[in-house]
C-alpha cells in the first residue's frame, strides 16, 4: 500500500492522504490514510481526481502520473 497525498478529501474525516493499492494487490480499493474509509475503486481514482480538480483550481501539468502499468 502507498500512502500519498491526493487532491481529494475523505468523506468521513476530511483527511487528504489516501492509501493506494499496489498494481498486483487483490484489494483495489483506495482508502483514507487516516480512518481507512473507502474512497473509491483504484480504477475510478483518476476520474475522481479529474472531477475534483475541475471543481477546484485547474492545475495544468499535473495528473500525468501513470499509476497503472498497461
Ligand atoms: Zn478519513
Amino acid at each position: 500500500m502507498l500512502d500519498v497525498p491526493l487532491e481529494l478529501r475523505c468523506n468521513v474525516c476530511g483527511h487528504d492522504r489516501f492509501t493506494l493499492p499496489t498494481v498486483d494487490a487483490a484489494d483495489q480499493d483506495v482508502r483514507c490514510g487516516e480512518c481507512l474509509a473507502f474512497k473509491c475503486h483504484a480504477d475510478d481514482l483518476e476520474q475522481h481526481m479529474l472531477a475534483a480538480a475541475s471543481s477546484l483550481t485547474p492545475q495544468p501539468g499535473k495528473g500525468a502520473r501513470r499509476s497503472c502499468a498497461s
